[in-house]
């Protein structure tokens, strides 16, 4: 299965994990609404990796051969490593693929003066790559939140990278220089 074909399927209680899913350019189905027959279906019709805190969710998706990831963390670092620790996500955002964190539609890119007027003057003086959701129509930037997010990601991709190095001496081979690009 390749990076691009990995999709999921959210349960309620990950709804920051499904953000972020999104933010990394991943179809990530999610809503507070769903009940777990729903979340089943959904893997099971459109080929989905369950993401779950939901033990008993978790082994009924097991039981029906579906992919499936218990969650138990709170921390979005642990569960972002989950993640990629199964199926090697992408640890980078790459802006042609994200996703808008709100509604799951792939943002476009937009030109500075058709943001005019929504976002704040100070933003709008400040920065000059903007992103648009044809969908809801939310407007992003990298703000300053966006430090926070690389942190975070970097973090992870060091766990990922620790752990194939590990790997790796155990299996006697040469470090590589393998990254999740
Ligand atoms: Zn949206």
């Amino acid at each position: 299965m390749s990076e691009e074909e990995v999709k999921f399927v959210v349960d309620t209680m990950l709804g920051d994990l499904a953000r972020w899913l999104r933010m990394l350019g991943y179809d990530a189905v999610y809503s507070r609404k769903l009940t777990d027959w729903q979340v089943l279906r959904i893997a099971e019709k459109d080929k989905r990796i369950i993401l779950t805190r939901d033990r008993g969710l978790h082994a009924r998706a097991l039981r029906r051969g579906l992919k499936s990831i218990l969650i138990l963390s709170d921390d979005i670092e642990d569960r972002l490593y989950a993640v990629a620790k199964r199926y090697n996500i992408r640890l980078y955002i790459l802006f042609d693929k994200t996703r808008c964190p709100l509604c799951n539609t792939l943002l476009i890119r937009v030109d500075k003066e058709k943001v005019k007027g929504e976002v704040p003057g100070p933003v709008y003086e400040r920065y000059y790559d903007f992103w648009k959701c044809p969908k809801c129509g939310k407007v992003y930037w990298r703000g300053r939140h966006w430090i926070k997010i690389e942190e975070i990601l970097e973090r992870v991709r060091k766990r990922i990278e620790r752990d194939v190095q590990k790997e790796e001496s155990k299996q006697g081979v040469r470090p590589s220089t393998r990254t999740n690009i």
